[in-house]
């Protein structure tokens, strides 16, 4: 057996599905298809380890390597029973690159190799088609240019030589596309290819097939280092020492007449989910024609059975063959010839997270995985939830929108959701515009992306191309990034000069509002409201679980993530999110911030806050008293028996009161001034003294009570007076009170002191015991490490990480938006630290804190409440270190229940 070249036709492979790092996804997958007995046309496979040669030996091949490829040609010739450039027999080939994980548009692929003058005369006596092997011919010569000599234009400015020429030659003849052009015509673009070639890249085209095969070998292994596929793995973190293979194949014809075809699809929807084969085709067509947008292709599930019954039939047999194989829904390449379909390429199919739940759950109810297959973090990233919960268009609105007939077109619902926003024609454009206001609303309009469209495409709310169909590039990015997409709306004529787009007679322009319905592909001027989702609305009692069938794989799913996971989830929320937060599945409240409830109450605490006097303060007090015992009843009522964390007051008091406060309301400075008997000049003066020039690390947290410890009292007061009524009216709740930002074990104790005394004072007013404990956030490292100690007076513990990552790293959560970027470009820092805990730092302090807490209170209630609570990698680390919950804001739960699951079936 060869050592670098791997071999497979006629049902037979020397390599299969799981050598994907040696034979890259596609190599790996032709031999496990024709392992599986599908019809796979014979070839042979490079593997990744001569890419990895090529690159450390000054771009040369392993010595052996020649000797084997021939050894392989052969066998693929017996297979074939033709001949790699014979004059009367021809074999053709095709070369392709593939590495592990597909690279979709970074490399290309060049077809019909071997023909040269000789070999297509042969082709023609063979065939007895002589405009296919005319066509097939100029194909090979432009892609040679294009890819092996690098004739391909790199941007919009640079010429084509290749298209120019075919633009002209159909226009002389009237046609509309190459394959209605005469022989002759093609013979021509022939002598012209030639041409073009010698004129810039400066030589001839090969004749030799050996030779041709070899440019285009060295071509792939080039590609592997060209910028667009930096830039890609890049952005997808895939390492560079990976590598490429090379996969070599016979080749078999779309394009030798009406019998023929070439294609694209999905074994089932992977927009919505629904289950049926779906995709794109064209009639006696070769290779990318599909994909590259230049025809229009045809949809498989609508006209395919109808064009060609037989090879639908057989496709459809494939299908269900690759699906009950793979266990995955699969995303395949495939070419008609002579009524027989052939199998060029299958991989898992990427999906939308609406169609990552249905496709999961049908699978199992289908039989063909279980449960904790189905909950796998590949089929289903927990973010991808995110898309059930996304608002729709309200319907309202939208009928008003058809009313007005306001529907511009229609194109390919490639990605669910509802987008509106303003205009925006460059990818470029949309990131300054998003740099300089993140709420911007965008809709990125483009007659079709490309790679280099990504970081645009990641900021619009919605993308809306004019051209390629369910496999284009747009497409394909929609999904993977959960995006509103559009495709292949081809009515819309965009202008990029202009900075238009003309339908019909109605004409947009740049910044003009659109809507765009990734549901069902419809395009509307102007915006339309939107709305929350189907899912959304059940949960929170609008609709009928019954007539949801997207409502219904979700619940199931849940029901399993439920099942088998260890972390509870929780909640951040008030008395106002509650009752969503329980919908959505919380467990209890992780983080109920009191000065939420300030904000409604504003004069109280500004009240309060500007009393110098211990009398003034207590009187201020006492009006916040029943404003935070009503919203705590309201709370607890909500949350029943579950538990709640409220943490006391926190943030820096000029939150409620500084110049800037006074400055927006002129009445606000007289008020206080009456209040207090004071002149409007002392007002200022006294806010003027709250002020910080370092609030974040100032006088907040437990420092507030430290200082002023009837504020503490007071709230202490206003939770047990709450939960002693419920108690009385038979409604049993746990309360957890939670100081802030303690560093010191004394603080801890000093705030706790008051809590106690407090409590004790109301339980025995009001002559009922509750059941409370006194715990403490650990948000700053000296709370981490000295958590042995704290846990001796303290009942629980809660990383606040959104602090614990400021204080660590030092870097301000206000203002690191500056330098984030560039920090993570130049690989700095792997990923944004408020998002996903920064595990070698921060979280190594979380695991000092939960080591220290658990030695000296073994059964130490530990959970975290900072934003990272809803970030499935964070909560992979919270499951590992021994959290008991993640608390996170109430539409991230859900996802914070999946990512729990899959962390606990993640061995
Ligand atoms: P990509 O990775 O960009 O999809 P591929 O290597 O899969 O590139 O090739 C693109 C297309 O070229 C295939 O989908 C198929 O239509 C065509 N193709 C590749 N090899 C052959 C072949 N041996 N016979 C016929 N068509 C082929
Ligand atoms: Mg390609
Ligand atoms: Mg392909």
């Amino acid at each position: 057996m060869s050592k670098y070249v791997y071999g497979f036709g006629a049902g037979k492979a020397d390599g299969d599905g799981s050598m994907k790092p040696l034979l890259g996804g596609k190599g790996a997958n032709l031999a496990e298809m024709n392992k599986i007995g599908l019809p796979v046309p014979a070839g042979f496979t490079i593997t990744t380890e001569v890419c990895t040669y090529y690159y450390d030996h000054e771009r040369t091949y392993p010595p052996e390597l020649k000797a084997e490829v021939a050894a392989a040609i052969k066998k693929v010739e017996e297979t074939m029973g033709a001949k790699f450039g014979d004059d009367k027999n021809p074999l053709l080939l095709s070369c392709r690159s593939g590495s592990r994980e597909s690279m979709p548009g970074m490399m290309d692929t060049v077809l019909n190799i071997g023909l040269n003058d000789t070999t297509v005369a042969a082709l023609i006596k063979q065939s007895g088609n002589e405009h296919f092997a005319w066509d097939s011919y100029r194909r090979l010569i432009q892609m040679y240019g294009d890819v092996v000599l690098g004739l391909k234009p790199e941007s919009k400015n640079d010429p084509d030589h290749f298209e120019e020429i075919l633009d002209h030659v159909r226009e002389k003849a009237g046609a509309e596309h190459e394959k209605d052009l005469s022989v002759a015509a093609l013979k021509d673009i022939v002598v012209q290819f030639k041409e073009v070639i010698k004129k810039h890249a400066k030589q001839e085209f090969p004749s030799d097939p050996m030779e041709q095969l070899w440019g285009c070998v060295g071509a792939v292994f080039g590609s592997w280092m060209n910028d667009r596929a930096l830039v890609y793995r890049r952005q997808y973190g895939i390492p560079h020492n990976w590598g490429t293979a090379v996969n070599v194949q016979a080749m078999v014809f779309g394009n030798l007449g009406d019998d023929c075809a070439t294609g694209v699809g999905l074994t089932r929807n992977c927009s919505v989910g629904t289950p049926g084969f779906c995709g794109d085709y064209l009639i006696n067509a070769q290779g990318e024609d599909v994909v590259a947008g230049t025809r229009t292709p045809l949809r498989v599930e609508e006209t395919f059975g109808k064009d060609m019954p037989e090879s639908f039939k057989q496709l459809t047999e494939i299908g269900k063959k690759l699906e009950s194989h793979f266990k995955e829904v699969q995303d395949i390449e495939f070419t008609v010839q002579k009524g027989k379909v052939w199998m060029l390429q299958t991989r898992n199919a990427k999906r939308t997270g609406f169609a990552a739940v249905r496709i999961a759950v049908d699978l199992v109810n289908e039989g063909l995985i279980d449960e904790k297959t189905a909950l796998q973090k590949r089929r289903i990233p927990a973010d991808d939830l995110n898309q059930l919960l996304q608002p729709i268009f309200d319907p309202a609105g939208k009928k008003k929108a058809q009313a007005e007939n306001r529907v511009l077109a229609k194109g390919i619902n490639a990605g669910p959701g509802a987008a509106t926003g303003q205009i925006v024609f460059h990818a470029s454009d949309a990131e300054e515009l998003w740099n300089k206001n993140n709420d911007v609303q965008l809709v990125l309009v483009r007659k079709e992306t490309s790679p280099e469209d990504l970081r645009g495409m990641k900021v619009a709310k919605g993308i809306l191309t004019a051209f390629g169909g369910a496999s284009s590039h747009a497409a394909l990015v929609s999904r993977q990034m959960g995006k509103t997409c559009v495709c292949g709306c081809s009515a819309l004529n965009i202008d990029y000069e202009k900075g238009t787009i003309t339908v019909g007679g109605t004409t947009l322009k740049e910044g003009d509002w659109i809507s765009v319905d990734g549901f069902t592909g419809e395009v509307f001027a102007g915006k339309i409201e939107t709305k929350p989702s189907e899912v959304m609305e059940v949960l929170l009692g609008k609709k009928k679980a019954e007539d949801a069938e997207m409502y219904a794989r979700y619940a199931q799913l849940m029901t399993w993530a439920d099942k088998y996971r260890k972390l509870k989830v929780r909640a951040n929320a008030e008395a106002g999110d509650a009752i969503a937060a329980v919908a959505l599945g919380a467990e209890g409240v992780g983080l109920c911030r009191t000065e939420h409830m300030f904000f409604d109450h504003l004069d109280e605490i500004r009240e309060m806050i500007f009393a110098t006097k211990l009398a003034d303060r207590e009187k201020a007090l006492a009006k916040l008293l029943p404003f935070q015992r009503d919203d705590f009843t309201h709370l607890f009522k909500t949350m029943g028996d579950k538990p709640v964390t409220i943490r006391l007051l926190d943030p820096p008091l000029h939150e409620f009161l500084s110049e800037h406060h006074l400055h927006d309301d002129e009445t606000l400075a007289p008020k206080l001034a009456k209040i207090f008997g004071v002149s409007v000049e002392q007002v200022h003066r006294r806010v003027d003294e709250l002020k910080e020039s370092n609030p974040m690390l100032g006088h907040r947290g437990c420092r507030l009570g430290i200082v002023y410890p009837e504020i503490t009292a007071m709230q202490a007061r206003a939770i047990i007076e709450a939960a002693a009524n419920l108690k009385k009216e038979g409604i049993n709740v746990h309360p957890e009170i939670m100081v802030p930002l303690a560093g010191y074990k004394a603080e801890f104790e000093n705030q706790a002191k008051i809590i106690r005394d407090t409590a004790a004072a109301v339980c025995k007013e009001k002559g009922v015991e509750v059941e409370y404990t006194v715990g403490t956030m650990i948000e700053i490292p000296r709370a981490a490490i000295t958590a042995g100690e704290i846990a001796e007076s303290a009942q629980f513990f809660s990383f606040g990480t959104n602090d614990l990552t400021q204080t660590t790293l030092g870097i301000s959560r206000d203002d690191y938006k500056s330098f984030i970027g560039d920090y993570m470009e130049k690989d700095i820092i792997p990923s944004d630290p408020f998002q996903t805990i920064d595990q070698p730092g921060v979280g190594k302090l979380m695991k000092i804190g939960v080591e220290g807490g658990r030695g000296t209170r073994k059964d130490l209630k530990i959970g975290i409440c900072g934003e990272h609570g809803g970030d499935p990698k964070s909560v992979f680390f919270c499951h590992e270190i021994g959290l008991d919950y993640v608390s996170c804001s109430p539409r991230r739960i859900p996802i914070a229940r999946l990512a729990a699951a899959q962390a606990a079936l993640d061995k």
